[in-house]
């Protein structure tokens, strides 16, 4: 009995028609590659480069259909955009969230969850600011969870983690598009393409379908714990005016 619940409140959980009010004003998506960094992974049936950018789409229409509006990084599937630009792009639209989205080229499968811990420097600049890294500790536990649970099973989960266990991270003591972010920010490794099971999960438009549908839904979890954060005023962390 108990369990049917569970399943039950789960499914309600995932799905969008349960969102009555847009809880977010803008947010961000950012298609990962072309960058400073490479064209990213690849795999026989699609690129990370062309499953980003088509999960974005889809979460396009998500969010517009909650009355969420949508700020992307990029105008066109192939545009090269730096990484401090993609940033910049969320700045200035202050958006809400900023929600970055990859494939990983690593052996093994699944997807994986990053926010930044601490601060980086890189081409000049130290950041993320500290109100952004407490929004971003706020925010990392209930996107990866809703993920989780709105993926339900269909993808390995490698874990929510601070962005500097990324190869750029490592360099830098965060990722650049978390250093020049001034908005609350994350970054999602959809799967993994060199793994058969997980290429024909992205490729399939059942897959990205799903996919856009979990991270809809896991950003929407993340603003509402960081609106929370600033109604209660006792986090330390600031709302969008700065106060
Ligand atoms: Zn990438």
């Amino acid at each position: 009995m108990k369990r049917g619940w569970v399943v039950l409140s789960t499914i309600l959980l995932c799905q969008l028609s349960t969102v009555s009010k847009a809880l977010a004003d803008t947010v961000c998506i950012d298609p990962g590659h072309p960058s400073e960094i490479g064209n990213g992974a690849t795999s026989k049936s699609i690129s990370e480069i062309r499953a980003a950018w088509l999960v974005a789409q889809q979460m396009k229409k998500e969010f517009e259909a909650v009355g969420v509006k949508v700020v992307l990084t990029k105008s066109k599937e192939t545009e090269m955009v730096k990484n401090r630009d993609r940033s910049r792009i969320a700045n200035e639209a202050k958006a809400d969230l900023m929600i970055r989205l990859h494939c990983d080229s690593q052996s093994g499968s699944g997807f994986a969850v990053y926010v930044p811990t601490k601060q980086g420097t890189a081409q000049g600049k130290t950041g993320p600011s500290d109100d952004v890294i407490k929004k971003c500790g706020l925010l990392g536990k209930p996107f990866h969870s809703t993920l989780v649970e709105c993926l339900g099973g269909k993808l390995h989960d490698n874990g929510l983690m601070s962005d500097t266990k990324t190869a750029v991270g490592s360099q830098y003591g965060a990722l650049i598009g978390s250093i020049f972010s001034e908005v609350p920010v994350v970054l999602v490794e959809m799967c993994r393409l060199n793994s058969k099971d997980d290429e024909a999960f992205i490729a399939s438009k059942k897959g990205q379908d799903l996919m856009a549908k979990s991270l809809v839904k896991a950003s929407l979890a993340a603003i509402k714990a960081i609106k929370e954060a600033e109604n209660r005023g006792s986090s330390g962390v600031r709302g969008k005016t700065g106060k």
